[in-house]
């Protein structure tokens, strides 16, 4: 086992090395593609209650063994127990959705004509690769897999370098439930060279959420062979406060939804802008509410603050945070690091972000509660719309047709009202502009890598 190898466990509470996987070789990796695409041959014709028992058994798995897989997750990447439980159990939801709606989802669709007939049937098409990060080390995976093995295609994953224990049980979990090699495939390669399997003739569609430059590289290799791909990236999701919300409730909201996960989730509410008439209020009560949380050990059930992911997760932001104030941001709370071992810094909040800071365009990953002050609900959208990502984001406030109307303004894929940008099995998942393309969970995730074929029934002297 090399020391060398990218794949490894590094205990972010600790920074301690936990375990190392060697790397593939290309020639290991070949040997995993015919499999899975000798897996589809086959896996293709099953029919869905088949493979519904599958994804039911998985989830089933994931329930009863939820203690121990979380505190895997944990000790790969230092979110609280109680978050990686909660992300446990979301996996084993979207298994059972898939299972129980993959067959409706899928079934042919009719198409109104003049005459005779014609609908739509949906075909597996084979191969997906999918590059998964390492935030939510279960959820990530699952939302493709689960989709994709109802639709009749198999799976090679290659997941973050730093979640190897967490990207290894899934493939054993799901073989468990009795999904045959090759359906669900773990590949261990760094993300540097990933791209390049894009365009292997097995690969039929191509799936990656992660950041900005991965995502580029990645769809391009699809591209230059044409191949379809999908890309969940990165976000700035703003979080509007209207005039007429309760402030507590906003408050709370907000800064504890920047700490979920440590701040490291695409849609975290990454830019909070609140009405100059209630932001000495609003910062002053966030800085009382941060003032009190406990950081620490993510095993233990009193912390509220864990690690970042890793050291360098750590140095990027406090990195980030430092060089805002030093343009001339101020730094409300926070900003340090622990006087401890492991990834640890205080949650933080920066105000006075301005168009001339790097801060005001660029995705801080980490507890890091950035509050911008507008005059009126006008400059709040433009401010909201001012990024080049387009995720997630929030309204918060009483009257819901106005909230509506707000969220109808915001550039994004998704707008929660009164509440962070969330996430369920039924509800579809994605982003517009730098944010990527295409939808994951619901209906229209399961239809991402489908052949939607027409099928029409006519005579051959009709005009079409
Ligand atoms: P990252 O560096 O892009 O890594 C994500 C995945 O891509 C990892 O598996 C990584 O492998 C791989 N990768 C790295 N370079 C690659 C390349 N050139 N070609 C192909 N794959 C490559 O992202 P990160 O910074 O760790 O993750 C956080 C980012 O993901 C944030 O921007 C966050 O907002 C975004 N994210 C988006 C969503 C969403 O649904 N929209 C969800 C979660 C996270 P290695 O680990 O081996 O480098």
């Amino acid at each position: 086992m090399s020391n060398e190898s990218p794949i490894k466990t590094v205990n972010p509470t600790t920074n301690k090395v936990e375990k190392i996987y060697d790397e593939m070789t290309m020639a290991q990796i070949d040997v995993l593609f015919a499999k899975a695409d000798s897996a589809y041959q086959s896996w293709k014709k099953t029919s869905f209650s088949q493979r519904a028992q599958v994804l039911h058994k998985a989830a089933a798995i994931l329930r009863e063994r939820k203690q121990s897989l979380a505190k895997l997750c944990t000790i790969e990447m230092g979110k609280l127990l109680g978050e990686a439980v909660g992300e446990v159990e979301l996996c084993a939801d979207i298994f059972d959705y898939y299972a129980s709606e993959g067959a409706k989802l899928l079934a042919d669709k009719e198409i109104s004509v003049k005459h005779g007939k014609a609908f739509l049937t949906y075909d597996s098409i084979g191969v997906l690769l999918t590059v998964q990060p390492w935030n939510f080390p279960f959820y990530q995976i699952t939302r493709t897999a689960a989709a994709n093995i109802m639709a009749g295609n198999t799976v090679v994953l290659k997941h973050a370098s730093n979640v190897p224990q967490c990207a290894e049980i899934m493939e054993k979990i799901l073989r468990e439930a009795g999904a045959p090699e090759g359906v669900y495939t773990n590949l261990f390669i760094s993300g540097s060279k990933v791209s390049e399997l894009v365009t292997d003739p097995r690969v039929k569609g191509a799936s990656l959420t992660g950041s900005k430059p991965a995502g580029a590289s990645f769809a391009s290799a699809a591209a230059s062979c044409v191949k379809k791909s999908t890309l969940e990236l990165g976000g700035s999701d703003p979080f509007i406060v209207l005039a007429d919300a309760d402030l507590d409730l906003a408050v709370k909201t907000a800064a504890l939804g920047r700490l979920y996960n440590a701040g490291q989730v695409c849609v975290s509410p990454k830019r909070i802008i609140v009405l100059q008439s209630v932001a000495d209020q609003f910062i002053e009560k966030a800085k009382s509410l941060y003032q009190n949380i406990v950081v620490g050990d993510p095993l233990d059930p009193k912390t509220q603050l864990a690690p970042l992911s890793s050291e360098k997760a750590a140095q990027t932001v406090i990195k980030q945070v430092e060089l805002a104030v030093s343009e001339g941001a101020k730094l409300v709370l926070g900003g340090k690091r622990l006087d401890r071992e492991g990834a640890f810094m205080q949650p933080t909040i920066l105000t006075g972000i301005t168009p001339n800071m790097k801060a005001y365009f660029e995705e801080i990953f980490g507890p890091v509660l950035c509050i911008y002050v507008v005059q009126n609900i006008d400059e709040a959208i433009k401010l909201a719309n001012a990024t080049e990502f387009g995720l997630g984001g929030s309204v918060f406030g009483k009257d819901e047709k106005e909230a509506i109307n707000v969220a109808r303004q915001i550039v994004t894929g998704m707008v929660y009202i009164n509440h962070t940008t969330g996430i369920a099995p039924e509800l579809p998942f994605g982003g517009t502009k730098a944010s990527g393309y295409g939808r994951e969970q619901a209906d229209a995730g399961i239809h991402e890598f489908v052949n939607a074929k027409l099928i029409r029934v006519t005579k051959p002297d009709a005009a079409y």
